[in-house]
């Protein structure tokens, strides 16, 4: 079932996109939790993952691929601290069911 991160992905509805490549979008969180509070996601179909509770052998590179963009695009942000995080499950505090690492950060962005 599309979520509404899908349909950011898609462009339907906006979002404040701060970094994008062929294989992961990031995004500003709607409702910040820090100074920076992004959302990466992974855009390819054969990656979409609703949560980490679903990860298969198949799909297991998608969390280092999240973890990966985020840590590159931290260091072009010159931001050294940040805390990276998944909800998994309702129960774990997770809202939107397609796989999103959470980068946090006290330090505010230039973009
Ligand atoms: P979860 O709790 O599922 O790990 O995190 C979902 C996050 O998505 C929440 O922090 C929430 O603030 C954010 N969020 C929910 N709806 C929207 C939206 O429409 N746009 C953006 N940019 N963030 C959203």
């Amino acid at each position: 079932m599309p979520t509404i991160f899908h349909k950011i992905l898609r462009h339907e509805i906006p979002a404040t996109v701060v970094f994008e490549d062929d294989e992961v979008m990031a995004f500003k969180d709607i409702h910040p939790k820090a100074a920076t509070h992004l959302l990466f996601i992974a855009k390819k179909d054969a990656d979409f993952v609703p949560s980490i509770a679903d990860l298969t052998d198949a799909t297991a590179h998608v969390p280092g691929l999240l973890i990966r963009k985020a840590q590159t695009f931290a260091k072009e942000q010159g931001i050294d601290g940040y805390k990276l995080m998944f909800h998994v499950g309702k129960s774990g505090g997770q809202e939107v069911f397609m796989l999103h690492l959470h980068f946090l950060s006290e330090k505010k962005l230039n973009v």
